[in-house]
């Protein structure tokens, strides 16, 4: 057995009734308790992987042991997960695992963008936050000032979790019109696409630090 089986057997076999891997599997169930822990830096309690943002329990449903892992463990290793009772195939598991992981991402959005509404009283601030609430996304000049007040605030937060829409004219033209270092700010909330676009205007990709 490879040194990362036997990690995993040695982690979860204790708290199981069976003895073998597969079949261990078997008693174990995703809970839906979650827990952003902000900084990437905790453990699999299955895997030992480190630096895990999102921990997802698990429950023996014989032992009631219960272990905080990684999703990709869950999939990886078919760990049970239900919605409203019914036990979802592998697919459907991991889009809900996916749903969850999309809704603490904007739940982190929306603690940042209070604490900052809080910190500074500022109408583009306190309007970006109810933009925020009713979309899910910012525009290209809200994203500007919001990251650019968080940095100088010091409010923790995940650039990358922020979504940025160009789906209006309007949006695209801002884009097209920002200076490039306000581009640059908001660089890590563009998709792939919007990236390609901003380039199609002239900007540049920002040097990696
Ligand atoms: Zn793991």
């Amino acid at each position: 057995m490879s040194t990362y089986s036997q990690r995993v057997a040695d982690n979860i076999l204790p708290f199981s009734v069976s003895c073998t891997l597969p079949e261990a599997f078997k008693e174990w169930y995703f809970t839906d308790n979650i827990e952003d822990h902000v900084i990437a830096n905790e453990e699999c309690e299955l895997c030992n992987q480190e630096q895990l943002r999102y921990h997802f329990e698990i429950k023996n449903r014989h032992t009631n042991h219960h272990l905080w892992v990684g999703s990709s463990c869950i999939l990886r290793f078919k760990v049970q997960v239900f919605e409203n009772g019914t036990l979802l195939n592998v697919e459907d598991a991991s889009k809900k695992l996916d749903k969850l992981k999309k809704k603490m991402r904007q739940d982190s959005c929306v603690n940042s963008l209070k604490k900052l509404a809080s910190q500074e009283s500022n109408s583009i601030l306190a309007n970006a936050l109810e933009f925020y609430l009713k979309n899910k996304y910012l525009t290209p000049r809200q994203a500007f000032v919001v990251f650019w007040r968080l940095s100088t605030n010091k409010v923790d937060h995940c650039p990358s979790f922020f979504k940025v829409s160009l789906k209006k004219d309007k949006y695209k033209n801002d884009l097209r019109e920002m200076p490039l270092e306000r581009v640059h700010m908001i660089w890590p909330a563009l998709s792939s696409s919007q990236r390609k676009l901003a380039r199609k205007y002239g900007h540049t990709t920002p040097e990696s630090k």
